[in-house]
């Protein structure tokens, strides 16, 4: 027994040698795709849900990597975000936002999602604001999605932030709503402007009572506290219909158009520029 034991741990030691070591050429093919200018960010609309009107878009970043082609986020940012780089990336993307945010009509925003790794770094305020100073961008054209994985870290920490970005004229949404701990204090606690209701709740409309109650909920909640609320992941006119019925002010999902190359926004956004 002892000898399998003494195994099983050469194996499982061999395993995480190779872990790290996969690990640490991502991290290193990280830095080099920022340097080669390798990411790009993809733009989803979100629409007004009464008159389906465009407000704003999500910024996605994608990474156009020269070997394995287009790399979704789901498959670097876990990665960015263990080893650090998601601090250079997120600077990156947030430089990136700004500058096509100030070629954006007024009344259009660019929402960012900001990783919990950024937040908790002690330079994210300093870094915002420069980014933002050296962009021309009107501070109220930028959102911030955060989760709420960030609020439960500090609770101290986390509403002086918040309570500054809002001085600065920054819109702070709550991202993925429903799916984390999800305390109802937090909603009254903290000056969000939106917030997020999470996809895997709209797909559940229709197909499951508790989904419509909790959805009816979440709109409720967040329209009486003085919030926006998005619902994210709206793929069917069924879920469009319900969400706009409830008093959601505003869907984003395939239904209403999917994340897209920047340039195909700009062409939407001023068509005659683009004829
Ligand atoms: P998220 O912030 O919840 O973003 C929404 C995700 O849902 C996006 O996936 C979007 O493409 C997808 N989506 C939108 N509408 C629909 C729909 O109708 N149906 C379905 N099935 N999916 C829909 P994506 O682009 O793969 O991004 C995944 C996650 O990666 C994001 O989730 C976000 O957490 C993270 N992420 C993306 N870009 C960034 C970034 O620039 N910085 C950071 N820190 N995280 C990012
Ligand atoms: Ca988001
Ligand atoms: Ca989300
Ligand atoms: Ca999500």
């Amino acid at each position: 027994a002892k000898k399998s034991g003494r195994n099983t741990f050469r194996a499982y030691r061999k395993g995480m040698d190779e872990l790290i070591e996969k690990r640490r050429a991502l991290e290193a093919d990280i830095e080099r795709g920022l340097e080669r200018g390798e990411f790009e960010l993809y733009l989803q609309p979100r629409v007004g849900a009464l008159d389906g009107a465009i407000v704003g878009y999500e910024a996605l970043v994608r990474w156009k990597h020269p070997e394995r082609g287009m790399v979704q986020p789901g498959d670097f940012i876990p990665v960015a975000e263990v080893s650090g780089k998601i601090i250079e990336l997120g600077e990156w993307v947030l430089t990136e936002a700004c500058r096509l945010a100030a070629g954006f009509p007024d009344n259009l925003h660019i929402s960012v999602n900001v990783s919990p790794v950024q937040f908790r770094h002690p330079q994210f305020l300093d870094r915002i604001e420069s980014i933002l100073s050296m962009a021309e961008v009107s501070p109220h054209q930028l959102e911030l999605e955060i989760t709420e994985s960030v609020l439960i870290d500090d609770d101290q920490r986390a509403r002086l932030i918040l309570g500054h970005l809002k001085t600065l004229g920054l819109r702070i949404a709550l991202d993925d709503f429903g799916t984390g701990y999800s305390s109802l204090s937090y909603l009254s606690r903290y000056p969000f402007d939106v917030i997020k209701i999470d996809r895997s709740f709209v797909s559940a409309l229709g197909t499951e009572e508790t989904a419509d109650a909790i959805v009816r909920t979440i709109i409720d909640l967040g329209s009486g506290l003085g919030m926006r609320v998005v619902a994210e992941g709206v793929e069917t006119v069924e879920q469009a219909g319900y969400l706009s019925a409830a008093g959601c002010d505003e869907l984003q999902g395939y239904l209403l158009g999917r994340p897209q190359p920047v340039a195909q926004v700009d062409a939407e956004i001023s068509p005659t520029v683009a004829a």
